[in-house]
């Protein structure tokens, strides 16, 4: 079974959809840390944005890997071999993805990596086309958004507790930013599918949300 969950930064996807995943028993992945960690290794090879085909032929001979760290909610994400699980949470690169999001021939390659891992059973895959494009089909599926404002907040209160000095105003323009070109890409841009469910976790704990999709949950197919 597939449970997909898309949605805009900051709406509670990833602590959501990885608690959901712990309670049944599925294999969560994380679609954003594969952009990410292409991402890391474009910089770390000095290759500019611009040049596609370097990326492309460079995403071709990398080997992105999300290992479950036993034991806890965590997923290490392993990029040709190396974690980089903490490097890839950098805001410079949060604020390089999108060079790369925007490319059809990269969105082809995580495609169908995010394919590979539905062969490998049950799983809950959270991103931006995942309910779309990478998985039109599946069986449930999520969309998961809450109001800008509570998304900055929440996102400010992260980095603040990384140390990282940034002030809300400028927290407020990134997310407005990523938000306006994760969803105007021509390329599997960031959409509600027409049969996903629409949840507002705006006013909500992460403990409610929760309970709230497993409510969606067919029970039989999933225990
Ligand atoms: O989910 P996260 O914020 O870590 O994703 C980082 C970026 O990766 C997003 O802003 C988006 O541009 C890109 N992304 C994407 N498609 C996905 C997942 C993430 O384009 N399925």
């Amino acid at each position: 079974m597939i449970v997909t969950i898309d949605g805009p930064a900051g709406a509670g996807k990833s602590t959501i959809a990885k608690l959901l995943a712990e309670k049944i028993g599925f294999l969560y992945v994380d679609t954003g840390a594969m952009y990410r960690a292409l991402t890391l290794k474009i910089i770390r090879y000095g290759i500019a944005f611009s040049d596609t085909q370097a990326i492309v032929s460079l995403a071709k001979k990398t080997v992105i890997q999300l290992q479950k760290n036993d034991g806890t909610q965590q997923t290490k994400v392993m990029l040709d071999g190396n974690d980089v699980s903490e490097d890839i949470r950098h805001p410079e690169i949060t604020n390089a993805v999108f060079n790369i999001a925007g490319m059809p021939e990269i969105r082809r390659i995580m495609v169908q990596w995010q394919r590979g891992y539905g062969k490998a059973g049950n799983i809950v895959m959270e991103g931006r086309d995942i309910g779309t494009v990478v998985f039109p089909h599946a069986e449930k599926k999520f969309y998961l958004d809450a109001t800008p404002p509570v998304r900055a907040q929440r996102r400010f209160r992260e980095l603040e507790e990384k140390g990282v000095g940034i002030g809300l105003d400028e927290v407020v323009r990134q997310i407005k930013d990523r938000d306006y070109k994760d969803m105007t890409r021509t390329c599997g841009p960031l959409k509600k599918a027409d049969d996903a469910v629409y949840i507002d976790s705006t006013r909500r704990q992460i403990s409610e949300v929760v309970d709230t999709l497993l409510t969606y949950l067919d029970n039989e197919k999933v225990i």
